[in-house]
């Protein structure tokens, strides 16, 4: 079996990253989505184990020390981890793994998986994030302004990425993320088994007509 294929979902709180990455999974079979650890605190309708599985300081510093952590990044006041177990496990099986993180995190993993996807999800324009951002409802002035300066700066990292999927038609957004994910299976580094398959069958047949 061909290994699956590390992708990395990034992208501006308000992008739509969560609600595309959601639809993935529900709509095509070949993906896992690896939760993360995280020392922030539940926020209400988040399960432990669905949205994070969620850690003490001391139980996140325990899983550095064993490093069981495939990339960990501070964010805001909160550390957030990949737990490495279960991206290999999946990755083994064939899955395509999303991981859903930031930046920092991002660049981690692509410096020690170099054949990992990075994706970075966008509105198409500052416009429509201030508007979903508002749109919520849920949010003071306040938080709106912060996740805005956020966006400014995560914007400065958008070139490390290697897509950019801009997110104006929902549907039309994860057709176009599945079908990019899966021409990756195309490249020649991902098809390297394939190919000494083919070259040692095609070896073996020239000998036979000897
Ligand atoms: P939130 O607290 O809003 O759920 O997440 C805050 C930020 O942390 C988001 O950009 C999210 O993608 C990112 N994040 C979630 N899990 C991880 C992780 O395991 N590692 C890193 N580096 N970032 C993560």
């Amino acid at each position: 079996m061909t290994e699956g294929l590390l992708v990395v979902i990034s992208g501006f709180s308000g992008s739509g990253k969560s609600t595309i990455t959601k639809r993935l999974l529900e709509e095509y079979e070949n993906y896992a989505l690896s939760v993360s650890a995280t020392t922030r605190s539940p926020r209400e309708g988040e399960a432990e184990g669905v949205d994070y599985f969620y850690k003490t300081e001391e139980e996140f510093l325990e899983m550095i020390d064993r490093d069981a952590f495939l990339e960990y990044a501070y964010y805001v006041d909160h550390a957030y981890g990949t737990p490495m177990a279960y991206v290999e496990e999946q990755l083994a099986g064939g899955k395509d793994v999303l991981l859903e993180i930031e930046i920092q995190g991002a660049l981690k993993v692509k410096a020690r998986r170099p054949e990992t996807i990075l994706i970075f999800v966008t509105p198409p324009n500052a416009a429509v994030l201030e508007e979903r951002l508002t749109g919520r409802g849920t949010e003071t002035k306040d938080v709106i302004y912060s996740r805005l300066h956020a966006a400014v700066e995560e914007a400065a990292g958008m070139e490390e990425y290697d897509y950019i999927l801009i997110n104006d038609d929902l549907d039309a957004c994860v057709r176009e993320l599945h079908n990019l994910i899966q021409t990756q299976h195309c490249r020649t580094a991902q098809r390297k088994a394939f190919i000494r398959q083919i070259q040692k069958e095609l070896t073996e047949r020239e000998e036979t007509l000897l």
